[in-house]
Formats: C-alpha cells, structure tokens, sequence
C-alpha cells in the first residue's frame, strides 16, 4: 500500500465478524467480510449481528453486491435488517443486489410471511462460475458442507495474476477449495474444530486441514476464522503452521488487511 497510487488495485478485506454458528463472547457477530478496491467494496456473508457492525463501517446502500455462501443462518440472517435499512432508512428506497444460493429467497418469504421480501435485494441465483460485479470478478464453487454450499474468490476484474482473496464459506473436505486458490492467493479460511477432533457429519475444517489448503493451494497468506469459542487460538495457529509456512494469523472483529 501506499505505492503511488497502487493502493487503489489491491483488494483490501475487512473481518466485520468471525464467529461461528454461536458465541457467548459479546461484540463478536457471525461471518461477515467486506471486500474493497478502491472506493467500490461488497460483502462476503451476513451472519447474525453482523449488519449493525457492517453499517458503522461504510454505508451498507453503498455496496455493489452481497454474496452469501450457504444457507445456515449464521451466514445470512441479517439479511433481515439490511433489508429493512435499504426500505424504510435510505430515500428513496435503495437496492443492493444479492447472490445467494438456490432456495433462500423463498425461505425469508417463508420466515416473514411477506412474498417476495427481498426484492429490493434482486440479482441471480448464486452457482457455480464467475460474475462481475463492480470492479470485482467474484467465481463460487461448491463445497462440501450442505447442498448448495460455496466457497468465493474474490479479484480485481481485469487485472489476471493479480492476488486474489479466497473464503472457504463453510466446508467440510479441505481439497475442494484447491480448484479456486491461486498462487499468491490469501486464503480466508473456517477452522471450526480448532484442534478438536472433527464431527464428520457436520462437515467443518479443523487449523491444520486449512494450513494443508493453504499449502497445497500456494497460497501466501490463511487467516484462520468461525472458529468455536473453546478454541485454543495459539494452538489452533501453531497447527497451521506446521502445514503451512506462509503469513498466518486469526480474524477477528476489526482486522483488516491488504491482500497482496
Ligand atoms: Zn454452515
């Protein structure tokens, strides 16, 4: 950063929120990254909490898009007050479109009672591939966890070799997220287990299966997050680190970095 001007072409992620499907530590809300470049920016999740700690950091209406990697709630319940803010708090109302798996539209009509409510959010349903959005090139591809999970790599459209940043959504099998990491890459990745020991049926990755993605992948940098409350964080740090030997550290609420 501050290269004449370079700054502008390198993504710049923000962790809004890094916890897991539950916590008891106050001030930490669910999955939720914003990714800038330059002065255009979009949101990788909106877990539960998440949207008040998005709105004190930059103008939800201002983001070009929204994607959302599976449909357990702690990655997108907070659809409901960003819904609420772009109608009722911005005049005229606003609209920021919405990628998101198959299903979710009809589930918050479901949930609300109300047709159609996120249409103030409209854009297609999310698969696997790559869309531009803004001065993005966003590619999903599914991952193992539960139908239709994702995993993004977000990068600078246009700009082919340039560092991108990959969020492994939530995933059980770490080899599926290899087809999108790229060398260079930071690799933005869940590490529920920690240390523990798996619960194979609920398909997330312990810090060690992300140091091996990383590795593998050739990524430069992991940063390791949705990890539980009892995780050991240092010892969760040092397993990847016995995988992998690039910059390694732990998200958390506020953390921002350049990806390069
Ligand atoms: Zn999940």
């Amino acid at each position: 950063m501050g290269e004449g001007g370079r700054s502008g072409d390198v993504l710049r992620l923000t962790v809004v929120a890094s916890a897991p499907a539950y916590t008891r530590r106050a001030g930490h809300a669910s999955s939720c990254y914003l990714v800038e470049l330059g002065a255009d920016a979009l949101v990788l999740d909106l877990g539960h909490g998440s949207f008040a700690a998005l709105g004190a950091r930059r103008a939800p209406e201002s983001l070009a898009a929204v994607f959302i990697s599976h449909l357990h709630p702690d990655h997108h319940i907070d659809l409901v007050p960003m819904r609420h803010y772009l109608r009722y708090a911005c005049q005229p109302p606003a609209a920021v479109p919405l990628h998101a798996p198959p299903d979710l539209r009809r589930r918050y009509d479901q949930l609300l009672g109300e047709a159609d409510f996120l249409g103030g959010m409209p854009g297609e349903e999310l698969g696997e591939g790559t869309r531009e959005v803004g001065r993005f090139a966003v590619t999903a591809q599914r991952v193992t966890h539960i139908e239709n999970s994702f995993a993004f790599r977000v990068e600078p459209r246009g700009s082919p070799g340039t560092p991108g940043l990959v969020f492994s959504g939530d995933c059980g099998k770490p080899g599926d997220l290899l087809p999108l990491i790229r060398p260079g890459d930071t690799l933005l990745c869940e590490a529920t287990w920690g240390v523990a020991e798996p619960v194979p049926e609920a398909a997330h990755m312990t810090a060690t299966q992300a140091g091996w993605a990383a590795r593998e992948g050739g990524a430069s940098r992991l940063v390791l997050t949705h990890m539980l409350d009892t995780v050991d964080l240092e010892a969760a740090l040092e397993a990847a680190r016995g995988e992998f030997d690039g910059r390694i550290c732990v998200a958390a609420p506020g953390l921002q970095l350049s990806v390069d």
